[in-house]
């Protein structure tokens, strides 16, 4: 219980998947939510020959609730992986794999390992899914600070929005403003919009200021100096993306359910090399 209390929530995930059969119709739910389809031949009917496995009716073709998945010919109790993706959802940057170890109660430092580095390409790969710029759009009190960086032997007109979320950062954007357009106008004729029609907009200006766009921008340049430094042969276009998403990521929220969906869509997770952190 005690290993249950330092994970919010854990106890009553756990009793809510507390089996196999339990997790196994919870991914049921999702894969085949309309019905089963025979990924050979598109079929849609199918003979039942064992709890959570079928035989297409046309081509005869055997699959599983978790074929294709990396859930597929797992030795872990399913009541495992499901803990340690709701693990990875609560804890996310700050998860280590002997945490999670401890966490499932198992003994084998190897299969701890191995699940932590599958889960966690697959845990970011869903945290990149919602950090995408279209469609989250920034709300409520948004500051605005046009600045200049000098990055690679030339300065870069930039424009720097902020989310202010009870006075401290929220999310953030930086685009790069070229020709020096007035702001709002620049911002209007970008092919997305980024700050909500209903947002209150303040610009940097003699008369308002605008202080945590003022110290994104400022901890922005100091960054980006420090990547110039390190030689890192990144272009500014994608310091600005890595900048930017690494600020957001903290404001994104995941859930098991989101994790959960995005393993089982089978979506090709970007590489990932982790270390066992002790
Ligand atoms: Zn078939």
């Amino acid at each position: 219980m005690e290993k249950c209390d330092r994970i919010k929530g854990l106890e009553a995930f756990n009793k809510k998947y507390s089996t196999n059969k339990k997790c196994l119709e919870k991914i049921k739910n999702i894969r085949w939510k309309n019905g089963f389809r025979c990924p050979r031949c598109n079929c849609n009917e199918a003979w039942d020959i064992a709890p959570f496995k079928c035989k297409c009716r046309n081509c005869g073709y055997q699959t599983s609730v978790t074929a294709g998945t990396i859930f597929h010919r797992t030795h872990l109790p399913m009541t495992k992986w499901f803990q340690a993706i709701y693990y990875l959802s609560v804890r996310r940057e700050n998860a280590t794999a002997t945490e999670l170890q401890n966490i499932l109660d198992i003994g084998s430092n190897k299969t701890a390992l191995s699940v932590f580095n599958k889960l966690v390409p697959m845990t970011y790969c869903t945290i990149g899914k919602r950090l995408t710029w279209h469609n989250n759009q920034l709300k409520g009190i948004v500051e605005i600070e046009e600045s200049e960086i000098f990055f690679d032997h030339k300065g870069r007109d930039i424009i720097v929005i902020v989310e202010s979320k009870h006075g401290s950062i929220g999310r953030i954007r930086i685009v790069e403003n070229p020709k020096r357009q007035n702001p709002i106008a620049f911002l209007k004729n970008l092919n997305h919009q980024l700050i909500d029609e209903k947002a209150t907009v303040r610009i940097h200006s003699r008369e308002i200021s605008c202080p945590l766009a003022k110290r994104v921008s400022q901890d922005f340049k100091d960054w980006c100096q420090k990547k110039e430094e390190q030689k890192q042969k990144k272009t500014f276009k994608e310091l600005r993306f890595v900048y930017c998403n690494m600020i957001n990521a903290y404001k994104v929220k995941v859930t098991f359910n989101d994790i959960l969906k995005n393993i089982l869509g089978n979506n090709v997770p970007p590489a990932y090399n982790s270390k066992l952190k002790k």
